[in-house]
């Protein structure tokens, strides 16, 4: 396999490179400390076709791919992951479900938005009750014949994107039903922002990813048409499977961008500051540990365009998948503790970018399927689990 970039691909990734440099670095830290979505650098995103980068051009996108998503992703977290989380959950998890499972008439009426930007997309899975066991969802869904729509009762919490200004729609998923075994039936269906009876709540405080949008969502009777039912009814459940197992390849991104970014800053503070008279990178113990996190930054990359290539080929990816998700948000973890190290105790003050890569780096090894669960994926894969 090549993993060298195309010209086409290696040119996206400088103009999104700069972008982050020039537009997301100056400004961030300041979004990121009031805890505020950073409305204007999302716009410019859209305005770039950022988040119609993996759809075909008749909805509105930029005809690309997975790697095409990967490659700015991982840019985009080199400078900063709240904008990068906003753009992974805005196309991953917001738009690629109506994409992948919609009829033409959903696709019509939200992919365009959803690409341009204009509007963003969220995806409803993880219940206060549990998320790594999302078939234990408790959300339900009944069918009214009388008036054709589906009646939702429920809540859903830790849902990226679901309460900004601009928020269009949030993706839930509902037992609709139950199997003749009595394991239920899960289905996904499109709840426009807005609708009555569907409730944001104000945004978590959080240790990380302060400059994203995360909230706590409820549903008392909340009324949508029959006709927003996303896919078949009943296959929520392995429909959400594939939109995880391809979500996990670009978190697995962001997060070799997160532990890139780690290599960068500390490559810079060690020719920078002083100490005993010569720069601290002049003392093998630095070097080495900035060596090493390159090391891990470079197989973490490695890992997530081998799985991208393999979806974006028609291969079987989710070993692949769950193997990149887990190497790289451990080695962004690594990372981001190694980097606060070689900045000492500047490295403990929010206007240094480490500080914001070590806050936002713990939530890699938790978020769309925590460490364990790809664990539990790989051993699968591999024939073990019982
Ligand atoms: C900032 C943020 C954004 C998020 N965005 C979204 C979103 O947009 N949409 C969405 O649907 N969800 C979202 N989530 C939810 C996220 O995907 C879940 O938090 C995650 O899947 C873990 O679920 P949980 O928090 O319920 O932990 P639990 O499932 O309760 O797990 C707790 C611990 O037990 C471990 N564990 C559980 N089962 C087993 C087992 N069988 N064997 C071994 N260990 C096990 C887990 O690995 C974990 O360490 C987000 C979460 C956060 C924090």
């Amino acid at each position: 396999m090549d993993h060298r970039l195309s010209p086409e691909l290696e040119e996206l990734r400088r103009t999104v490179e700069e972008f982050a440099h020039d537009v997301v670095a100056p400004r961030i830290g300041d979004f990121y400390e009031r805890h505020e979505f950073p409305y204007e650098i999302v716009r410019e995103m859209g305005r770039m076709g950022l988040f119609g980068l993996p759809f075909p051009e008749e909805y509105g996108g930029m005809g690309g791919d997975y790697l095409a998503l990967g490659l700015v992703l991982e840019e985009l977290a080199r400078v900063d992951s709240s904008v990068a989380i906003t753009l992974e959950a805005g196309v991953s998890l917001g738009a690629m479900p109506i994409h992948l499972f919609g009829t033409e008439e959903q696709k019509r009426t939200w992919l365009p938005r959803l690409c341009s930007g204009e509007v963003l997309g969220a995806f409803g899975l993880t219940e206060p009750d549990g998320g790594s066991d999302a078939g234990a969802t408790r959300t339900t869904a009944r069918l009214d014949e009388a008036t054709d729509e589906w009646v939702i009762n429920g809540s859903k919490c830790f849902i990226t994107n679901s309460g900004t200004d601009i928020t269009g729609l949030v993706t839930v998923t509902a037992v609709t039903g139950h199997k003749p075994d009595g394991r239920p039936l899960i289905s996904a269906i499109i709840v426009p922002s807005g609708t009555p009876g569907f409730t944001v709540a104000a945004p978590y405080s959080k240790v990380g990813w302060n400059a994203s949008d995360t909230r706590e969502l409820s549903f008392s009777d909340v009324r949508v048409p029959a006709a927003n039912l996303l896919g078949e009814a009943g296959r929520g459940y392995a429909q959400f499977l594939r939109i995880l197992d391809e979500g996990r390849i670009a978190i697995a991104a962001l997060a070799t961008g997160l532990a890139q970014g780690c290599v960068d800053e500390s490559v810079k503070y060690a020719k920078e500051r002083h100490a005993f008279g010569r720069p601290i990178g002049a003392n093998q113990a630095i070097q080495f540990k900035i060596a090493d996190m390159e090391m891990k930054a470079h197989t973490a990359r490695l890992a997530w365009r081998d799985a991208a290539s393999r979806l974006v080929a028609g291969e079987p990816f989710k070993k692949q998948a769950a193997l990149a998700k887990l190497h790289s948000s451990t080695v962004a973890v690594d990372n981001a503790r190694d980097a606060t190290q070689v900045h000492g105790g500047y490295g403990f003050m929010n206007e240094y970018p480490v500080a914001r890569m070590w806050r936002d780096s713990k939530i890699l090894e938790i978020g769309e399927g925590t460490s364990e669960v790809q664990r539990m994926l790989i051993a699968r894969e591999l024939g073990l689990a019982g």
